[in-house]
């Protein structure tokens, strides 16, 4: 039967093969876009539209955000200008302000080293124990076969490192679970230690006696954690009050979960831009963190802060960063080279070292602003701005009217909208 509204069906046959064009055409009808809506999604920025639609499937744009860059981190002793992608205002300004309160001696960082996790699932194991115990007798086989997989992460030192074999007790009976460690040098190694997993399987099922299922990279990156700490001196950040109320903040975060929440996604704000601009998997690196911020069983801090025998504040964070320089879009997407050239940076681990720099230079501005100020103060001037353009203010009206807002501390819509009226009456 004809729809009745031909174009406002959702079962578009052959979508996949049009032309990002041919799609964004499609999709115009059925929304009923505007002309000029159409013509901004047609302009695809700094992203070809024949990589973008090599990159995923059903390309119709791009969406453009800010790349932002955050100045004064000092880290490991060398100065980095850091890209960052977020839509997020005040991000980049806490990146900044954390870092120039604490220029000498800056971060310092270390990682754990470049392994991934696969996890391959056997169930219907009659002997699940002494399975485990056959499967681990097999490690050497199992590393070759690992290798065989991908010769290239060989000839760059990396490849198979380490074989743990678990026996869970789940809703659905007892399970062995492999893990298969692998260092994937600069790759974030998603695919290349799926395709390992993969290759294992059937030798698993053979030698466990079971069925396998699931065959893919764990999240939880614990073995390639990414580490950074600081001291910021009490007097540069306007005195032992301000220290304890950052010290307050952080014990709140640490013993309550509803709290910690707020707390790490200030730190994923900084973390998740520099993700973002090198082209890396956002939600790769959300899902470690925040897997690893339960690792106890009850939801913490990912970052941790001490007063250090001279009075000063010490703080430091810990989380798995499974980036990478090759792999994915890194490679591919012209930005996110750029990006890791204005990092300077030729390994991953260096990569990973900066973002969790930048996750704990975050999280210092956020608590301090917090502990004095209130979070607000800082993000008028920025959100100031957005309300005034939302409410309809173009060129130098938008600054005029943010302006207004924060002088009179009412960054509303409705005031935007009576401000920018009568500031077009003259
Ligand atoms: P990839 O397979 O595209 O590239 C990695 C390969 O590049 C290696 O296997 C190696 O053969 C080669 N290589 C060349 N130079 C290298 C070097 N210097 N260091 C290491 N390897 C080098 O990518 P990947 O990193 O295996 O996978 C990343 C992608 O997988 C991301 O796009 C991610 O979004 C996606 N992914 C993620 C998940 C997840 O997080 N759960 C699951 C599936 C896929």
């Amino acid at each position: 039967m004809q729809h009745p509204h031909p174009n406002r069906t959702s079962r578009i046959a052959g979508f996949h093969t049009m032309t990002p064009r041919e799609r964004l055409d499609r999709v115009a009808a059925f929304a009923d876009l505007a002309p000029e809506a159409v013509d901004r999604l047609s302009d695809f920025g700094n992203l070809a539209p024949d990589l973008a639609d090599r990159l995923i499937e059903n390309v119709i744009g791009t969406m453009t955000i800010p790349l932002g860059i955050a100045t004064n981190m000092r880290i490991d002793g060398e100065d980095v200008l850091v890209p960052m992608a977020t839509e997020e205002s005040s991000v980049v300004a806490a990146v900044c302000n954390a870092a120039r309160q604490n220029r000498d001696p800056g971060f310092t960082t270390s990682v754990s080293g470049n392994l991934m996790i696969a996890q391959v699932q056997a169930v219907g194991v009659s002997d699940p124990h002494a399975a485990r115990l056959r499967i681990l007798e097999r490690c050497a086989e199992i590393a070759a076969l690992c290798d065989g997989c991908d010769p290239v992460l060989v000839r760059l030192g990396g490849g198979f490192r380490d074989l743990e074999v678990r026996v869970l007790d789940t809703k659905g009976g007892p399970m062995v679970v492999t893990h298969l460690v692998v260092d994937t040098r600069d790759a974030m190694g998603a695919n290349a230690v799926n395709t390992m997993a993969e290759a294992v399987a059937p030798h698993l099922a053979a030698w466990s006696g079971g069925r396998v299922y699931l065959r893919i990279l764990s999240n939880l990156a614990d073995r390639r954690l990414a580490r950074a700490h600081a001291v910021w001196r009490t007097e540069a950040i306007g005195g032992p009050e301000v220290r304890d109320g950052i010290l307050g903040a952080y014990h709140l975060a640490e013993a309550d979960p509803y709290r910690a929440a707020t707390h790490n996604k200030g730190i994923m704000n900084g973390i998740d831009a520099v993700v973002l601009a090198t082209g890396n998997d956002t939600r790769a690196i959300e899902a470690g963190a925040h897997a690893y911020a339960a690792r106890s069983g009850r939801y913490t801090s990912l970052t941790r802060y001490e007063v250090t025998a001279e009075g000063d504040l010490s703080a430091s964070i810990e989380l798995p960063l499974a980036v990478g320089l090759v792999g994915g879009a890194t490679k591919l997407h012209p930005t996110a080279q750029t990006c890791l050239k204005i990092l300077g940076v030729t390994s991953a681990e260096r990569l990973a070292r900066i973002i969790a720099a930048v996750g704990l230079a975050q999280n210092f501005s956020a608590l301090k602003a917090l502990a004095t100020t209130g979070i607000q103060r800082g993000h008028m001037a920025l959100h100031a701005q957005n309300i005034a353009m939302m409410a309809g203010a173009v060129g130098d009206e938008i600054a005029a009217v943010a302006a207004v807002l924060v002088e009179r501390r009412q960054v509303r819509m409705d005031v935007a909208e009576e401000v920018l009226v009568a500031m077009r009456r003259g």
